[in-house]
């Protein structure tokens, strides 16, 4: 989501007569979006910040670099990040790019930083310019759904972006029309809770990600249609229904669970059981068979035993998963678990990390070898690393490398696949592409 708000930057800061530059020494304006994430995210910028100071005085001397920090670290720490680091010009938060340009005015007109963390009245979306993608994409972001209500016990986001929002339906058709007429054939909606998009459409009626994802299916040109990230309980029967029978629709689904024990899951407030987690896949691939799943794991959750632990590695062992993230439980200020007594040792998160990450590193292996010798569409993209070489994406969102033309780019090409990395494929072009 944080490269698509910076898009939307760019955007907004194209009207006012910037563009982006290829280094920070030769920039008028530097913007850190920034994520709040994990701990390991928030304290980054910090780092990043003191780099940028020395650019900053280097500037002074002939021009005026202004220094702005975006993104959730801006909208939770607000005016303390002003205090641990006051050559920072402007600080501000997620829903607030819009007033980019006002920002600045103020910074010029000598008023001192400028600190913007409300949530704003006028939506955000309404005020931001038409969006662009780079020239040649093959794929966009386009976030539909922002905020969160489901306060799970671990996590920023409800703070940092704020309650629900759905974006109209309209809004999201006209955006996405806007990147087709640009040749984008493949989009990705997302939302901290995409499957909960309620989007209002021009006659008052609300539809459901399923129904926006049919509309979007009819939009000449898009090709692909991606959504990330999902929540268990928003998953309705209308979106597996879509999965069985809009073509566009890609049989890849991130689906978050976090934790194989109930225990834990209750704990964090995720609001489901594990088994019926289980019983969503099994929904799921018996409406596409074929079906690729991701998914997100926190180890070390305050209180996790070995037994919660071993839970969740048996919820890996009988999904079987193509891919996930997994991370280190990291308290974050102001949500209730970091205020729990039994804190999980460091050493103890490590080991079970490790394990966890052995155990779906060799799901993901199996996963791409079992490509090997098939054929699979692919949406060449970009130039790979080798001369000659393109990079795409398989319909379970795996890279792939083949030899092919330039011509080709942008294009869903049938490839065969002839070997298989632990985090990427290779394909060759049936000859008659080539001809
Ligand atoms: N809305 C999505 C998740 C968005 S946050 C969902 O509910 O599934 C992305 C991921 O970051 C989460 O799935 C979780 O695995 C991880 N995460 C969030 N807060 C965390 C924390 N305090 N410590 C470690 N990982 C965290
Ligand atoms: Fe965070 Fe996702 Fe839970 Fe919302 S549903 S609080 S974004 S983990």
């Amino acid at each position: 989501m944080n490269v698509y708000d910076s898009a939307r930057m760019a955007d907004v800061l194209a009207g006012v007569g910037y563009a982006p530059v290829a280094t920070a020494a030769e920039a008028d304006l530097v913007i850190l979006n920034t994520c709040h994430i994990r701990e390991k995210a928030a304290e980054k910028i910090y780092s990043e910040l003191g780099r940028l100071r020395r650019l900053k005085a280097d500037a002074k001397s002939s021009r005026t670099m202004i220094l702005a920090v975006a993104g959730c670290v801006a909208q939770a720490e607000g005016a303390e990040l002003l205090a641990r680091a006051p050559f920072v010009d402007i600080v501000v938060g997620p829903q607030a790019y819009h007033r980019l340009p006002e920002l600045i005015a103020r910074v010029h007109r000598a008023a001192g930083a400028a600190l913007e963390t409300d949530f704003p009245a006028e939506p955000k979306f309404d005020a931001l310019p038409k969006p662009a993608v780079e020239p040649g994409a093959a794929s966009a972001f386009l976030t539909i759904q922002e905020g969160c209500d489901k306060f799970c016990t671990f996590c920023v986001v409800p703070y940092t972006r704020g309650a629900e929002y759905s974006r109209p339906i309209d809004d999201v058709v006209r955006e996405a029309r806007t990147y087709a007429q640009q040749g984008v054939g493949e989009l990705t909606l997302l939302g901290q809770n995409v499957n909960a998009y309620a989007g209002m459409s021009e006659c008052g009626a609300y539809r459901g990600l399923a129904g926006l994802v049919r509309a979007l299916a009819e939009i000449e040109g898009i090709a692909r249609i991606r959504y990330t990230t999902s929540h268990p309980r928003d998953h309705d029967e209308a979106l597996i229904r879509a999965h069985a029978d809009v073509a566009q629709l890609m049989p890849h689904v991130h689906l978050p669970i976090q934790s194989g024990s109930d225990r834990i899951l209750e704990a964090m407030n995720r609001r489901h059981r594990a088994d019926e987690y289980r019983h969503l896949i099994d929904r799921l691939r018996a409406a596409r068979p074929d079906i690729a799943l991701s998914s997100d794991f926190i180890v070390g959750y305050p209180g996790e035993t070995d037994r919660d632990f071993a839970a969740t590695l048996n919820l890996v062992e009988a999904v079987g998963y193509a891919q996930a993230y997994s991370f280190k439980y990291s308290p974050r200020p102001g949500t209730p678990a970091a205020c729990e007594p039994n804190q999980v040792p460091e050493p103890v998160k490590n080991e079970r990390l490790q394990a966890l990450q052995d155990l779906l590193g060799r799901q993901q292996q199996a996963f791409n070898l079992s490509m090997v010798g098939r054929e699979l569409p692919v949406l060449l993209e970009s130039h790979g690393r080798k001369p000659g070489q393109l990079l795409g994406r398989s319909p379970y969102m795996q890279a792939v490398h083949v030899e092919a033309p330039d011509a080709l780019l942008r294009q869903v090409v049938t490839v065969r696949i002839t070997a298989a990395g632990p985090n990427s494929l290779a394909a060759s072009l049936p000859a008659a592409v080539f001809n």
